[in-house]
């Protein structure tokens, strides 16, 4: 080999808020917090916190390699935590709060974590779960020094003394740097441990224009939570075009939003389907439009098409992602290409709002039948999911084996088609594809029209046992306040546009579950009705 002769700096984490420091230095960083008052800030400043902090983690006796956890919001002090744990060789494991009390601890524990940083609203969830932490030595509150009465130490009291500057070390870039759980739907919570390396390539990718797209001219307000999969890389791509960022903490509700968006002037934000479903039912109720807001991302689970005609008639551009825990979480963007747009503009919609995204460099994808035979990129054949790339893990923490084929492929447990201009798109999770009479019915899809039906707020749709199918789809449907739609209306909505054999067997007007992930939560649907079909069959045949 003859070797390159170019410089050998290691890809980290915090040369990434160093350059928005010193690029962009006095672009803004506006945050809410949990019972304070606007932070208003910019990169310079965060940057000198983040010394602070990283002094202040140091001081705590800490060590390379060590865990710390954090329970917080999408607030400034979260964010500085993203470039102080890694920038000394922490990792930080973003706890979600979401999660059942036994996962939690799970995840904690399993994180081996010394300290907890929280915000002063988690405070309850921790003291119901502190007997139960094996490892955490310290709690730190995520607080001003005027509010910290009857609190843990607060974090502004303990960083103030420290100085604004860090010789931050060089660290090997593959070092370990967040360490993010997926939300356990099937079984224990797994950890996927972020390195270094994995976070910079995430971040360049997920800023390029075929993706997020970014530029210093954006305002983004991330409604993606800092706590799962680190908020679809967004802190570290907006860095790195220098965003003004603002951080709307633990309130995602559809006025607290509007109102930033109204102030700040945001225009990009991104979030899961039920977030932007709250924000379209209050600017309707209340008669406003999204005014600066340009581009909403959403993903997480499939964007019913009628959201995107919703914020498109509004003047909001939507796209959607697909990503999972396991990929950083960033796979695919629906972004346009020449090619898409020669079909005409309405083609052109239809094709991003009805796919998850399109592949990009450094994400390779591929679909396969059972035997583990590539499948065609023609749009049609539907097969299992695999991918590969410097930011899918490799194997999940504390397990001995590896998480891939020998082709060093991730199988995502999606089903997906493929198509020629390399749009993918999810039909189902192998887990919920419904199995009737030996055809299969795509949970998603059917969701998705449902929810195109007037008055449906959500749809979802599990398959369960049936006697003579062996599984048939029955549907829950959540309506709008003040709706009233009856099963005939739902059905003969479906009929326009579903063939006869997809039709629910049951549908059922009630609140739909949700998981700590923002996911319609199917395990739990599947246990309340498991015998909805074959008791209705008993009786009725
Ligand atoms: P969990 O911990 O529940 O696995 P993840 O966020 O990692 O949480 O979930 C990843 C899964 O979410 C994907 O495998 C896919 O099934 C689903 N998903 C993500 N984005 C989309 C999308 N745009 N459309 C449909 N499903 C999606």
């Amino acid at each position: 080999m003859l070797p390159g002769l170019m410089q050998d700096r290691p890809l980290s984490i915090i040369d990434i808020l160093r350059f928005a420091a010193s690029a962009h230095a006095t672009q803004e960083i506006i945050s809410k917090n949990v019972d304070e008052p606007m932070w208003r800030s910019n990169y310079a400043a965060s940057f000198k916190r983040s010394a602070q902090a990283a002094h202040m983690l140091q001081s705590l006796g800490l060590k390379t390699g060590d865990r710390i956890s954090t329970l917080a919001w999408n607030n400034h002090r979260h964010f500085e935590l993203f470039f102080a744990a890694p920038g000394i060789g922490l990792v930080l494991h973003t706890a979600n709060p979401r999660l059942p009390d036994d996962h939690l601890v799970y995840t904690i524990n399993h994180a081996g974590s010394r300290v907890l940083l929280l915000d002063r609203n988690m405070i309850e969830i921790y003291n119901r779960i502190a007997d139960r932490l094996e490892t955490v030595e310290k709690v730190i509150t995520l607080t001003d020094t005027a509010r910290t009465e009857g609190l843990y130490d607060g974090y502004e009291a303990l960083i103030a003394p420290f100085p604004e500057a860090f010789d931050w070390p060089m660290l090997d870039e593959n070092a370990g740097a967040f360490l993010c759980y997926t939300s356990g739907t099937t079984g224990d919570p797994k950890g996927v441990l972020y390195s270094h390396r994995s976070v910079v390539l995430h971040g360049f990718a997920a800023a390029l224009d075929g993706a997020l797209g970014f530029s210093a001219f954006d305002v983004v307000m991330p409604c993606q939570s800092l706590y799962h999969a680190t908020a679809w890389g967004l802190p570290f791509a907006g860095c790195m075009a220098g965003v003004k960022f603002v951080f709307p903490c633990d309130k995602f509700d559809g006025a607290s939003l509007q109102e930033l968006i109204a102030a700040e002037g945001v225009t990009f934000s991104g979030g899961v389907p039920t977030i932007w479903t709250m924000y379209l039912d209050y600017i309707e109720r209340t008669g406003q439009n999204p005014g600066s807001l340009k581009r909403v991302i959403i993903g997480g689970s499939a964007v019913p098409r009628e959201m995107a005609v919703d914020f498109d008639r509004r003047g909001v551009s939507v796209q959607q992602i697909w990503g999972m825990t396991e990929t950083s979480p960033l796979g695919v963007v629906a972004t346009s290409t020449p090619a898409l747009a020669e079909r005409g503009r309405e083609a052109e919609l239809d094709h991003i709002w009805t796919r998850q995204g399109r592949m990009m460099f450094g994400m390779e994808m591929k679909i396969v039948d059972d035997d583990g035979n590539p499948l065609p990129h023609d749009g049609e054949a539907s097969g299992a999911l695999l991918v590969r790339g410097p930011w899918v893990l490799e194997r999940y923490y504390r397990s001995d084996e590896s998480a891939l084929d020998a082709d060093g492929w991730f199988d995502t447990g999606d089903i997906s088609t493929i198509d020629e201009l390399g749009f993918m798109r999810i039909t189902d999770r192998k887990k919920d594809v419904i199995k009737s009479g030996g055809e299969w019915i795509s949970s998603i899809d059917l969701e998705n029209i449902a929810a195109g039906c007037p008055g449906v707020r959500i749809a979802a749709v599990v398959g369960i046992f049936h006697p003579k199918w062996e599984e048939r789809p029955i549907m829950l449907i959540e309506c709008h306040a003040g709706s009233e739609v009856s099963d005939e209306i739902v059905r003969s909505y479906l009929e326009q546009h579903v063939p006869k054999w997809w039709m629910p067997d049951r549908i059922f007007f009630e609140d739909v579950p949700m998981t700590a992930t923002g996911k319609i939560d199917k395990k739990s649907i599947r246990v309340r009705h498991k015998d909805a079909l074959w008791k209705k069959e008993d009786v009725s045949q």
